[in-house]
């Protein structure tokens, strides 16, 4: 597997070295001005694309402010040229702050909502920055615009093609910027968080805060890409950064295809070249017939190799041809140009929901590369991965809750129920269904606040304080339905428990300082450890959403484990799972309880809790009604009279 990742990888490298080359010779090659700006435009808009794909693609947002962002970076640019005549050394690095600071101005009321409503505060973010440039003449010249000439660097003036070249320099240090910080712990929090929020936040990763950098970064991009427009169109006005452009943007991260750099290049292609191919028959001619003739290969492969059925390529292959056959119809375009072009993002938003690239991919059953184990990284040993648990002195009870009390509407989910658990054992919980056993650990977790009571946890309360900084002050948990991260590899997934190990910022992932490389190698040394301590080693590169649903659960513990937890909670571990796969897991939870980490466990199999736990307290309603030794609990009347009700307890 590494040889062969080392061999694409180099493969990679020289595709991007030749594809950087032959846009830096386009322009000796074709000295056509007007081609030139074409392209420089679709590069300008690729910027914005990696930023917007961030939001989109990563932790799954939607945004309809982007135009606005990028109408920011480009103001800034040219009211500190017009004003000020400042440098463009200058006006760069300020338009991305600017912008970005925008996006955290944005970001931090808007993100408290989500879906349609977070669609509406964005658009309407996108509109009043549109309306502000309009009516601050005094700065922004207001409706007349401001024209600016080319920037000069180290004294000398820029042309055309110098300043295409500065753009293409640009544009390939973003993607490569982009490209790191997706790859990185920062990468991984924003897709983990559209995964699944709630597992985010249990695994100390704050949704809330990694949307606002998410939105963050991707508004600095947005700027950058704006300043560099300002350059390139050498005027500026606020019509161009309306709400059509904003959705055009949206689009193209679609319809290239998101999570994917190659994906936003293409989609600002398409965004920029579509409406001049509807402009001329002829072109659009040939390009409707090479485009049928790429869809009707890729369908054949597909089908061929069986990635689809001909049913599934039926669609895109009749509607390409059709395509194609209505161009040779038309005699001209002016008056079909808006149906088309709607008909078009139509079929490619309804279609091809992974965008060109996802479709290419899938008929090639080209999977992501998602998993690059540096050459130099050894998995620990499975037993050295799992961390000690610290007993930094204190008590013999590592959590005290009292008085709890959790209500929703007029039902007592938990009611005054008082829980001392004490360091180093296995805590049994047990109870009914619906006694208020997951409510429990939901409080203890922090994703309910308890109505009253007190929990205490290493000598500190946990009532009202956040998910994430619950999990990083030790506190671990699996789910009794499963919270991985879906589109994430095994190894990705405990990566992100292990979040808390990285001391990096932005910077150091942008340049891969040695603290970065470091971390993320140590990172990788770990996870491999723990997936192999939880016996997962063969599913390091394999998507958490394809494993087996027994392997799912060991993988939430692995994924747990990376937290380096003073206390693991477990929510039915043995759901679901075979009676040698239970065998397995009892052995696991006892290594655990091995290394010092105090467990509370969560089981209806009764020989589980039987065999393993030190402490069992039993719910029901809401009630703690017995608690003690295991053989004691089993043998009390109130306990054998709860679960005479009905419930699957064996
Ligand atoms: P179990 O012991 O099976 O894990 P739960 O803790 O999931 O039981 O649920 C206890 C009771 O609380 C159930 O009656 C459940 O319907 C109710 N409950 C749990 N969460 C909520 C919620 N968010 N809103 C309303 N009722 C809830
Ligand atoms: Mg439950």
């Amino acid at each position: 597997m590494a040889l062969q990742s080392e061999k694409m990888k180099t493969s990679h490298l020289l595709l991007a070295i030749a594809g950087v080359a032959a846009l830096l010779l386009f322009p000796i090659g074709i000295d056509n001005p007007y081609y030139i700006h074409l392209l420089e435009t679709i590069m300008i808009y690729a910027i914005v694309l990696f930023g917007l794909d961030i939001v989109v693609g990563y932790t799954g947002q939607v945004s309809l402010g982007h135009a606005g962002l990028f109408g920011l970076g480009a103001y800034a640019a040219g009211v500190l040229v017009f004003k000020l005549a400042a440098p463009f050394w200058i006006t760069v690095p300020v338009a991305i702050l600017f912008t970005a600071g925008f996006g955290a101005l944005l970001a931090l009321p808007a993100l408290r909502v989500s879906g349609p409503y977070l669609a509406m505060v964005t658009l309407a973010f996108g509109t009043i920055i549109q309306i502000l440039i309009n009516e601050m003449s005094f700065l922004t010249e207001g409706p007349m615009g401001i024209k600016l000439d080319k920037p000069s660097l180290l004294g000398h003036k820029l042309d055309e093609r110098e300043f295409y070249w500065v753009v293409v320099v640009l544009m390939v240090l973003a993607l490569v910027v982009v490209h790191r910080i997706l790859r990185s712990h920062l990468g991984r929090a924003f897709e983990a968080l559209r995964g699944s929020p709630v597992a985010s936040d249990c695994m100390g990763v704050s949704v809330y805060r990694y949307k606002v950098y998410a939105f963050v970064i991707s508004a600095g991009f947005a700027g950058l890409a704006g300043c560099l427009y300002a350059y390139s169109e050498q005027y500026i006005s606020p019509n161009s950064y309306n709400f059509e452009l904003t959705v055009l943007f949206l689009l193209a991260v679609i319809m290239g295809g998101r999570k994917s750099r190659i994906g936003s290049l293409l989609g600002a292609a398409i965004i920029v070249l579509l409406p001049k191919l509807l402009d001329d028959v002829v072109l659009f001619r040939y390009v409707s017939v090479v485009l049928a003739v790429l869809v009707l290969v890729t369908a054949a492969v597909a089908i061929r190799r069986e990635r689809a059925t001909p049913a599934q390529m039926a669609i895109p292959v009749v509607g390409s041809i059709a395509l194609a056959a209505l161009a040779f119809w038309l005699d001209t375009m002016t008056d079909w140009r808006l149906s088309i072009f709607g008909v078009i993002m139509l079929f490619v938003v309804y279609y091809l929901q992974d965008g060109i690239v996802g479709f290419v991919r899938k008929a090639f059953n080209m999977r992501r590369p998602v998993v690059q184990l540096p050459p130099t990284v050894e998995g620990v040993a499975p037993t050295d991965a799992v961390a000690t648990a610290a007993h930094a002195g204190g008590s013999a009870e590592v959590l005290q809750a009292s008085g709890v009390l959790m209500q929703f509407g007029g039902l007592k989910a938990l009611n005054n129920v008082d829980l001392s658990i004490r360091r180093g054992t296995i805590h049994g919980l047990i109870g009914p269904n619906g006694s208020g056993k997951s409510t429990m650990m939901n409080v203890l977790t922090g994703i309910y606040v308890p109505t009253a009571g007190a929990i205490s946890f290493a000598g500190r309360s946990l009532v009202g304080r956040t998910s994430s900084d619950i999990a990083l002050s030790g506190i671990a948990r699996t789910f009794q339905n499963v919270q991985l991260f879906g589109e994430m590899t095994a190894l990705q997934n405990v990566q992100v428990g292990l979040h808390h190990t990285f001391a990096s910022n932005l910077f150091d992932v942008a340049v891969h300082t040695p603290r970065y490389r470091r971390e993320s190698d140590a990172a990788v040394s770990r996870a491999l450890g723990l997936l192999n301590f939880v016996g997962l080693g063969e599913f390091v590169a394999e998507e958490a959403r394809n494993l087996p649903y027994g392997k799912q659960r060991l993988l939430e513990i692995a994924r747990a484990l990376a937290l380096d937890p003073q206390l693991l909670l477990l929510d039915e571990p043995a759901a679901g799972l075979t009676a040698p796969d239970i065998k397995e897991l009892i052995a696991i939870i006892r290594k655990i309880r091995d290394h010092g980490i105090t467990v509370i466990l969560i089981e209806h199999h009764m020989d589980v809790v039987m065999s393993m736990c030190d402490t069992v307290s039993v719910l029901d309603f809401g009630q703690k009604i017995a608690e003690g030794e295991p053989a004691k609990v089993q043998a009390d009347e109130k306990v054998i009279e709860a679960y005479l009700g009905g419930s699957t307890a064996t």
